[in-house]
């Protein structure tokens, strides 16, 4: 039966999605409920790497600290070929990026599942009931009703919620249950995916230093130093081959050819098809898709579940505008217009990555390690033995973004550096300004009565890393010139940061910050009407 009682958001599924976006709803204080099929964390790992937004993300729902004890450094991602030649390489390394972080983060997945758990139900309004599943949705005008089913006894019960966000992974009974369709993107291979631990150093054990793609036409094979006493291997089935595979006498027989496999314990072996898929649509009226449920690709380069949490980060503020009555219905829309095109771009190259190491014919492998050897053929440009950066991500290209003609930041993630408040207090931005809209000023400025009231409406929070009289505007020192010298770069005057962190727009020259924050409650107005 249905309970008196209606959530603002029911999150379907705890997996990193679900539980990155109870946090994140919780934080801004909604009423929020998460029902989780499993009635405990998935023990094992799937993925092993998570990115500097990501790890922004995560230090915006303050838990960034506590995430940290549970990653490991990682300098390089390496393609070789069967002979042991670098076909292409990838520098990582522990600089700090504009992210205020590094770039790229190895990592155990269930103690940051534990942490992100422990976050979201920290928050007062946040419930979560685990062994409980998603059996049936009805959407009415006003809300949606969820049928549940205890894992315990079978038993069943209701209840309701103004939003429902599916964030229950590839086989997604929301996206089931309110139709929505995927697209295929052709990419689907099964790979016997090997977990380990060992007590001695993974340099002892002969185990590469940095994640390997090992390009062999006769075993495709990736090969992961995980961190601490965790290893991965990846080896792509053959024709012929299936889930015998995971028999502890072959995989020992895979490993072997690799370590002594009895300076190992093996902790699982499960066979899984690297999928390429996107969700048409990712809303149907109330209830939203994301994560897995909304989107998959093989894991190459290390992007699904950075792809789930990038899409609760642009979901829940706008959940959050519609909820508090800031913006209409039609800001959901976005959601996907924004997202779509950045994690099929993502997924492409996982794909392109995907298909340089999936090659298992012989003639083909080795014209395509001729074509890369000689410096032609990798992905952004890492080809034939030179280092480079992993290949950068896309900003996001349309939704609620400036109008057009756009500044060349507007889309991409706003910088994130240290800067000093005037208690003396020094740390990264947005620990110090925390979460919402934040206009960057360079020197704030006098604003038009209708500028200052949206900004006051829209819950925008203004700094100024100049001189200011208006008590509104938060002064802040930028110790490292980090500010300084990135507006000069952009010829910027002022920064228009949405609550995801990406940039929405640029004030510079005869675009002021009157134009841009009309501009930003007007996109605002045109959303919600599309919707
Ligand atoms: C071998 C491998 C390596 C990977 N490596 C990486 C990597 O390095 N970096 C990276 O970013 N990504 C990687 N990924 C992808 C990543 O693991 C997934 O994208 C991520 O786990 C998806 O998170 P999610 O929360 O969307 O879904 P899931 O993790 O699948 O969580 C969904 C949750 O919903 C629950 N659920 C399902 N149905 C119901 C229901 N009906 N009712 C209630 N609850 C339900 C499930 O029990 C589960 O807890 C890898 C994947 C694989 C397989």
């Amino acid at each position: 039966m249905a309970s008196g009682e209606i959530f603002d958001v029911v999150v379907v599924g705890f997996g990193p999605t679900g539980a990155t976006l109870a946090n994140l709803l919780g934080r801004d204080g909604h009423r929020t409920l998460v029902v989780e099929r499993a009635p405990q964390i998935y023990t094992l790992p799937r993925a092993v790497h998570f990115d500097h937004e990501v790890m922004r993300i995560f230090q915006s729902i303050r838990l960034a600290e506590r995430i940290l004890p549970h990653t490991g450094p990682v300098e390089g991602y390496e393609f070789k070929n069967a002979e042991g030649k670098l076909l292409m390489g990838f520098e990582l390394g522990e600089t700090l990026t504009s992210q205020g972080w590094q770039a790229d983060y190895m990592f155990h997945q269930p103690s940051l599942e534990a942490v992100l758990r422990e976050g979201a139900t920290a928050h007062r309004k946040v419930e979560v009931q685990l062994g409980q599943e998603l059996v049936r949705l009805e959407q009415e005008l006003d809300g949606v009703t969820l049928g549940l089913r205890s894992a315990e006894d079978g038993r069943q019960t209701s209840v309701r919620a103004r939003f429902v966000v599916g964030c229950d992974g590839a086989s997604s009974a929301t996206r089931e249950q309110v139709g929505l369709e995927t697209e295929d993107l052709e990419f689907d291979e099964p790979w016997l995916v090997v977990d380990a631990t060992t007590s001695r150093p993974v340099e002892e054990l002969g185990f590469p230093r940095v994640p390997l793609q090992h390009c062999d036409p006769r075993r495709p094979t990736t090969a992961i130093p995980v961190m601490g006493p965790y290893l991965r291997w990846e080896f792509m089935l053959l024709p012929g081959e299936g889930p015998e595979m995971q028999e502890p006498a072959r995989v020992r027989a895979l490993v072997s050819e690799w370590v002594d496999p009895d300076a190992i314990e093996i902790i699982r072996s499960a066979v899984y098809r690297f999928h390429a898929l996107i969700g048409r649509r990712w809303r149907a009226g109330r209830v939203l898709i994301a994560g897995d449920a909304a989107h998959q690709m093989p894991p190459f380069l290390g992007q699904g579940m950075c792809a789930g949490i990038r899409d609760a980060d642009n979901l829940a503020w706008k959940l959050g505008m519609v909820l508090d009555g800031r913006a209409g219905e039609g800001l959901l829309d976005s959601y996907q217009r924004e997202r779509g095109p950045h994690v099929r771009s993502v997924i492409g190259i996982a794909v392109e990555m995907g298909r340089i190491i999936c090659t298992q014919d012989p003639e083909i492998a080795k014209a395509r390690d001729a074509q890369m050897l000689s410096g032609a053929g990798g992905v952004a440009g890492a080809s034939g033995g030179t280092p480079a950066s992993m290949p950068a991500l896309p900003g996001l290209s349309e939704g609620l973004l400036e109008p057009a003609p756009r500044h060349p930041l507007t889309g991409e993630l706003a910088l994130q550096a240290t800067v000093r408040d005037g208690q003396g207090r020094e740390g990264l931005l947005d620990d110090l300004a925390g979460p919402g809209f934040t206009l960057l000023w360079r020197e704030a400025t006098s604003l038009s009565d209708r500028a200052r009231a949206t900004l006051e409406r829209l819950h925008v929070r203004q700094i100024t890393f100049g001189s200011t009289v208006d008590p509104k505007v938060l002064r802040l020192d930028d110790p490292t010139h980090a500010y300084g010298a990135w507006l000069d770069r952009h010829g910027a005057d002022a920064v228009l940061v949405r609550p995801d962190h990406a940039v929405f727009g640029v004030a510079s020259g005869a675009r002021d910050v009157d134009f841009l924050v009309n501009a930003l409650a007007s996109g605002l107005a045109a959303e919600a009407d599309a919707g």
